[in-house]
């Protein structure tokens, strides 16, 4: 009788163990997000801190696997949260903004080689076409995937995601524009996949609430450029990144699993700011002092 007693305690007590643990490891469970752009080499004129070349992807990736991370997909992040379907202990999420041809054609073979997927938003009035919204800001003009090189990654391990048709700041749209960019983005993808698309990514990263509002309706994943690292408890219309860029190549991507972004960068980037501010108000003050304003 003692005997069975204590067996039942014991069994109740691991069941209550492999529940905690469990329960342990679901509200424990963080999602670091890597945002990449180019993978390749820098084309004159093009966005140097956005590429990451060939050879150092890969470091980066045998970095990840060496530390027991397995690459997901925004898909699998949503049966996660939504049906509890199962996730690695460690789990990274790869995305890539904007699909460049030289991200196709060499980041995504690197990636598979390496035993990672990843997850790919695509403007979709550019497909087999070129990044003319970056064109009009003066960045050199690169060659984007085309409709072939979709199908052929969709069935080869690679996700894809849209982002928006023309890669227009939905902010500044108003609200039947941004809702149309997005049904757009969404449904041309679906047709070339044959497949529903789940997941967007905000052009430039921005959204305000009206954005937010259509987007809920629209896409079940949703991914913001604000830095840190996701949970149970994030939303998943703003789903945070850290963004991959191409200083400090030694410490990355050891801040941005842990953390979500690079401190070293965004200090820089602080000071940067900081130091722009101060020599404009420098300026105006020289400009005040030159039109005799302190004269007394
Ligand atoms: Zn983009």
């Amino acid at each position: 009788m003692n005997a069975r007693v204590s067996l039942e305690s014991l069994k109740g007590a691991l069941d209550v163990l492999g529940s905690h643990k469990a329960l342990r490891r679901e509200f424990g469970m963080r999602l670091p997000t890597l945002m990449y752009h180019n993978i390749g080499s820098v084309a004159p004129g093009s966005n140097k801190a956005l590429t990451i070349s060939p050879a150092r992807f890969r470091r980066q990736l045998r970095w990840l696997a060496r530390r027991g991370y397995t690459g997901i997909t925004a898909s699998q992040w949503l049966a996660w949260c939504r049906e509890a379907r199962p996730l690695p202990d460690k789990a990274v999420l790869l995305t890539f903004d904007d699909a460049y041809a030289d991200t196709a054609t060499q980041g995504f073979r690197i990636l598979r080689e390496e035993g990672f997927t990843g997850t790919v938003f695509v403007v979709s009035s550019e497909i087999g076409g070129t990044n003319t919204w970056d064109q009009a800001d003066g960045i050199a003009r690169q060659e984007l995937i085309t409709a072939e090189e979709i199908r052929y990654w969709a069935t080869h391990g690679i996700e894809f995601g849209a982002h928006g048709r023309t890669h227009a700041d939905l902010t500044r749209l108003g609200p039947a524009d941004a809702k149309a960019e997005m049904l757009d983005s969404r449904d041309r993808l679906a047709h070339l996949i044959g497949e529903p698309i789940a997941s967007f990514a905000y052009p430039y990263g921005y959204y305000n609430d009206s954005v937010l509002e259509s987007v809920k309706e629209i896409f079940p994943v949703v991914f913001t450029c604000d830095a840190g690292l996701n949970d149970l408890r994030t939303d998943l219309n703003r789903l945070k990144r850290a963004e991959m860029v191409s200083q400090y190549s030694f410490l990355d991507p050891f801040f941005q699993v842990r953390i979500g972004y690079n401190p070293i960068i965004v200090f820089r980037r602080t000071v940067g700011r900081l130091r722009r501010q101060a020599v404009t108000r420098a300026r105006e003050l020289l400009r005040v002092r030159d039109r005799g304003l302190f004269r007394t």
